[in-house]
């Protein structure tokens, strides 16, 4: 459910119709719902209510504008940071280093020497030779990194290859295999404490078998490093539920589902859970605003060109993903539809967001919405083109506000220097 809906034939986010938003602010803009972000953090609070202890690390890297981790932190969210960067836009949101957990394959020394200093709850470590450098790190500041163990069940997650996470072959985690003697040496480093176990399966996961049969090889091994005399008090299931990116089709398990197979995996050992959700709860609370700029009339074909382009929106480009393409004004019922092959305005034929989108005929100057754009939007943009990075709205009731100014060319060029000898 989002608040991206049409009144009086008009497409708004909460109260306010984007054509405001596009007159204001111009296009291309991304505008995101407080009420939408909210609503999906209060969900997946719901769906670990059974737990006696939980904490909802929201995946930073979905959508990092610190206006939005400023709104989830105040509502009592934890991050999840795989960078010192997102560390720091947390931090700078407000959000106490005791709610911060760090995941993430290459941590640099720095990386970790910062985030102690700074205050952690957990480091998510990945492999052994990132073990050896926290526990040297840690013990030359006379300080105690708190770590959790990401394991790699080896499980089939079924979403895009480049977004599976928990399968033997990806770089993620360490072998289920190894994990206790991993958790022995640990035990055995100065500067660590271990305080759980971590997974992360992937994301857009639209089947909750995967995480069932991770989360029960996570329940075993839970039981096996107890037994080694480990304490093991955090359980870090991960992110990864998917979203339904179309409105026409089967929507994925609800996250009081997803919570349900949680409680039934790993609810008896007592343990408090950290979830990781990212897409989930910033998804559909965006959507990208664009302007057509032209309509050209191919071949065999018409093309929409928008002003917005793969450098603002990757995801069709990168993963061959769908997203919903609307009219900011609403067609009239039963009016005609046609195909369209909407496009950028980037030199390249990747550059297409879709090839025969069915929408009603339009114009030059129409506008239209990407929906689902919120996670994995902003985020992965680029000034490919020398096309500035679009800014951030966010919308709350009748009130909005840009949360990323639009830069200037000045601004864009005046980051570059010629060298001396020029
Ligand atoms: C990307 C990522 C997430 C979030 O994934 P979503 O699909 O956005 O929920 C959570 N945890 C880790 C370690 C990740 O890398």
């Amino acid at each position: 459910m989002d608040h991206f809906n049409y009144r009086d034939g008009v497409l708004h986010a909460e109260d306010v119709p984007l054509t405001r938003i596009a007159a204001e602010v111009g296009t291309p803009v991304y505008v995101y719902s407080a009420a939408t972000l909210t609503r999906h953090f209060n969900v997946f609070q719901q769906a670990l209510h059974w737990a006696p202890d939980y904490l909802i690390c929201y995946a930073v890297k979905a959508n990092s504008n610190i206006a939005v981790l400023k709104l989830l932190g105040d509502l009592g969210a934890g991050m999840d940071v795989v960078s010192i960067g997102e560390y720091a836009r947390a931090r700078t949101a407000g959000v106490p280093g005791e709610r911060i957990v760090f995941s993430g394959v290459g941590k640099t020394r720095d990386e970790m020497r910062l985030a102690l200093e700074g205050g952690i709850r957990q480091f998510n470590v990945e492999s052994e030779p990132e073990l050896l450098a926290l526990s040297e790190v840690a013990s030359g500041m006379g300080a105690v990194a708190p770590i959790a163990v990401r394991v790699n069940p080896d499980v089939d997650a079924k979403t895009h290859e480049k977004i599976a996470t928990g399968k033997a072959e990806n770089k993620f985690g360490i072998p289920l295999a190894r994990a206790r003697e991993v958790y022995a040496q640990a035990a055995r480093l100065p500067g660590i404490e271990v305080v759980g176990v971590d997974m992360h399966i992937g994301s857009q996961l639209t089947d909750l078998e995967p995480y069932r049969q991770a989360y029960a090889k996570m329940a075993d091994l839970t039981r096996a490093l107890r037994e080694d005399g480990h304490v093991i008090s955090r359980l870090d299931m991960g992110g990864g539920l998917g979203i339904p990116y179309r409105r026409d089709n089967n929507a994925p398990p609800l996250p009081i589902e997803y919570g349900q197979v949680i409680r039934e995996t790993v609810g008896d050992l007592g343990c408090s859970i950290e979830i990781e959700p990212g897409r989930n709860i910033a998804g559909n609370a965006g959507v990208l605003l664009s302007r057509v700029i032209y309509v050209k009339n191919g071949e065999d074909r018409d093309f929409l060109i928008v002003d917005a382009a793969m450098n603002d929106l990757i995801r069709p480009a990168m993963y061959g993903a769908h997203h919903d393409i609307v009219p900011v004004i609403e067609a009239p019922p039963g009016v005609e539809r046609q195909p369209y092959d909407v496009v950028g305005p980037i030199c390249e034929s990747g550059d297409t967001f879709r090839k025969g989108a069915e929408l009603p005929a339009l114009s030059a100057e129409d506008l239209v919405a990407f929906r689902s754009a919120g996670a994995y939007g902003a985020v992965m943009s680029s000034e490919y083109n020398t096309r500035p990075l679009i800014p951030e709205v966010m919308v709350d009731g009748e009130r909005f506000a840009v949360i990323r100014a639009r830069p200037t060319l000045e601004e864009m060029l005046s980051r570059e220097t010629l060298p001396d000898w020029f």
